[in-house]
């Protein structure tokens, strides 16, 4: 093996793993992204790495990712090695490796002033390659604690918790209300942004660890969780942020006005062969509301469903071309990317706050939207403070709506009334150590934080099974994850 270049930078372009032909790939639901590279070529991304000293890409990831470790061991073609590292924080490096928008490549020290180290990429190269390989197999505990802990719900943070705390010896139960696993790894995201395979091959390693699924229990509903707390030495809450924001205009009844997301699991319910859509937008002019994730993810199903007209309509102005003075590396840039489902076809409308839905041929369903064109003053944290009309009543034609807002807090009104508090936002309240409001029951993901992404589910996960086990134990020696910048333990 060659001596290793830190200079590598400069002799190799970054080339990240991209995506499919736009017109090919919208007439299908297969992944987006193009297959993986050819070995040399991943190694020679993982040498762009100039292992500066102060890892700030580090530092971007959530769960403290050991990014310039696992981007060496590729440039040395030490696989095997590279996956060890990026379990050693990641539960899951498949799950963000393909879906994560990588706030550590911002982060990294050459985006300063030149292209990032394809840092996601080479995670995703790690994985895959792991996979085929099969080295990702089963780690069952070997003594088992005597403890039993439930965890309400199977999305990442539930699985990560789960898993964590599997193999520090407990035996543990996942309790989910629908009747597939994953949360909305599997009935959120759609199959052409993470195929669902994914889900299915973790879940069988899971499986064979010793943890035990029930699905179609809906905690606080099907089963107390007084009846739980009885069941079990500990619960944890991984039960998610689902519940809709909604618009609240004239004409909100119309017939043809839908939540995104009940659009998207529907579709996801189609493909995993779960019978016709009740909501299809083939054939129909689509509005979504929303620019957010789930927004994109809507644009992107109309398309393949066959709309012959799609606009994703934001409340908020279209982002700088570049990165304003007040936001400089190594922050999260503000600035306007192109979403992978834009690129697909439809268009973007921005600063527009709808007013209405009108029904212009009396039959009940929805024909137009009406909106404000507006200028916004925001305060210094970026929140829309005030208005400026610019333009009444303009005009959107609509046969089907797709409201995709973002979500309140965590769907747990059954819980409140069983003693769990809720903050003024939704969200399920909880002390440092993610207990509730009642002994012995705990909270992680989105449930806790609000609306986030995978990779803080997958570290809101591995925290929260750290504190468990410490509840249960005495003390832990499973590592923390986001509250820490401490490196995990080999243990
Ligand atoms: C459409 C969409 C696209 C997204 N795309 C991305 C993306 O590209 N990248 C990214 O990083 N993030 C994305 N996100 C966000 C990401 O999916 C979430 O942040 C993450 O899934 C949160 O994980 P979680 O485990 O906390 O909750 P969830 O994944 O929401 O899982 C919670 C689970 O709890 C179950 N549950 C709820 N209540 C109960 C109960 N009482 N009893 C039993 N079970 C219960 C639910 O059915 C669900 O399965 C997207 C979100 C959406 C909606
Ligand atoms: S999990 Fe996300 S932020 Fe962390 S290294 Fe992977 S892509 Fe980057």
């Amino acid at each position: 093996m060659d001596e290793r270049h830190p200079d590598g930078f400069l002799k190799h372009p970054r080339e990240a793993i991209g995506k499919r032909d736009p017109a090919e790939r919208r007439g299908d639901y297969r992944e987006i992204y193009a297959p993986s590279w050819e070995e040399a070529h991943l190694r020679r991304q993982g040498e762009r790495c100039m292992d500066c000293g102060v890892p700030t890409c580090h530092g971007g990831c959530p769960i403290g990712n050991l990014i310039p470790e696992w981007n060496d061991l590729v440039y040395r073609g030490q696989w095997r090695e590279a996956l060890e590292r990026l379990h050693a924080t990641n539960n899951f490096p498949e799950f963000t490796g393909y879906t994560c928008p990588a706030p550590c490549e911002p982060a990294c020290t050459l985006a300063y002033n030149a292209d990032a180290v394809a840092i996601k990429s080479l995670e995703r190269a790690i994985v895959d390659k792991g996979w085929e390989m099969d080295w990702i197999r089963p780690e069952p505990p070997r003594h088992r604690t005597g403890k039993q802990v439930a965890v309400v719900g199977s999305g990442p943070a539930g699985l990560a918790c789960a898993q964590q705390l599997n193999r520090a010896g407990h035996t543990v139960t996942v309790y989910e209300r629908d009747e597939s696993l994953g949360g909305l790894m599997t009935l959120g995201i759609p199959d052409f942004k993470f195929d669902k395979r994914q889900v299915t091959r973790r879940l069988d390693q899971l499986r064979r660890e010793g943890i035990v699924f029930q699905t179609k229990v809906e905690v606080g509903v099907t089963v107390s969780l007084a009846e739980l707390r009885e069941r079990a030495d500990a619960v944890c809450l991984a039960i998610g942020a689902q519940a809709h924001r909604d618009v609240s205009v004239p004409g909100r009844e119309l017939a043809g006005i839908h939540f995104g997301m009940t659009y998207l699991t529907d579709e996801n319910r189609r493909q995993a062969g779960g019978g016709p859509v009740s909501i299809d937008a083939g054939g129909k002019r689509v509005v979504v509301l929303g620019g957010g994730d789930t927004g994109a993810d809507c644009v992107a199903t109309a398309h393949r469903q066959g709309a012959v007209d799609v606009a994703q309509i934001s409340v908020r102005d279209q982002p700088p071309a570049t990165r304003p003075e007040d936001n400089p590396w190594p922050w999260q840039p503000s600035i306007f990317e192109q979403t992978y489902a834009l690129e697909e076809g439809g268009q973007a409308l921005y600063a527009l706050d709808v007013t209405a839905f009108v029904d212009e041929d009396g039959d009940g369903r929805v024909d137009a939207l009406m909106a404000e064109r507006v200028k916004w003053t925001l305060d210094t944290q970026g929140r829309r403070i005030d208005k400026t009309v610019l333009e009444h009543d303009v005009r959107v034609a609509a046969d089907l709506v797709l409201i995709a807002i973002g979500f309140g807090g965590a769907q747990a009104q059954a819980l409140a009334q069983q003693g769990i508090t809720l903050t003024d936002s939704g969200r399920v309240a909880a002390d440092e150590s993610m207990m509730t409001s009642l002994e012995g029951v705990f909270t992680t993901g989105d449930s806790r934080r609000g609306p986030s992404l995978v990779v803080w589910a997958i570290g809101e996960g591995r925290d929260a099974a750290h504190h468990i086990d410490g509840y249960l134990m005495g003390e832990s020696r499973l590592p923390p994850s986001l509250a820490t910048q401490s490196p995990p333990t080999d243990d």
